[in-house]
């Protein structure tokens, strides 16, 4: 039998995959605390995951923020652009802070305007203002 090892968070496999405590889960499921991620086999942790460790910042300091956005054809009003970035995801908003994320965002935003029909702009913010520092 192939065993799938989840991760455990709050006395929960983090893709709440069972409701239940571990010691009533069914044959084949065994756990890692989420901080041994190494250990962990099941995709769906595994997405949870990743989508919630906050990844390693890599620009000193962000000047630029680009967003795609969408443009309602009858008045030309805007909105920010969401999709999943894997199927069954939730909706992240399509915003970059450096030109190589910005630019695999791209067959994305280009899929929207072709599947919905819409107009997509691409923009680029440059102006920045510090609003609150929360620690
Ligand atoms: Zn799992």
């Amino acid at each position: 039998m192939t065993v799938v090892v989840h991760a455990l968070n709050m006395g929960r496999a983090l893709c709440n995959f069972s409701r239940k405590v571990p010691d009533q889960w069914p044959e084949g499921h065994r756990w890692v605390p989420a901080d041994r991620i190494e250990l962990v086999t099941c995709q769906d942790c595994l997405d949870v995951i990743r989508l919630h460790r906050p990844s390693k910042n890599h620009i000193p300091r962000i000047e630029a923020l680009w967003a795609f956005l969408s443009v309602d054809p009858k008045d030309g009003n805007e909105g920010v652009i969401a999709a999943p970035l894997q199927i069954g995801m939730v909706s992240l908003p399509l915003i970059g802070s450096d030109e190589q994320r910005v630019k695999s965002l791209l067959p994305i935003a280009r899929q929207i305007a072709k599947h919905q029909g819409i107009r997509v702009r691409l923009v680029k913010f440059t102006t920045r203002e510090e609003i609150e520092v929360i620690e």
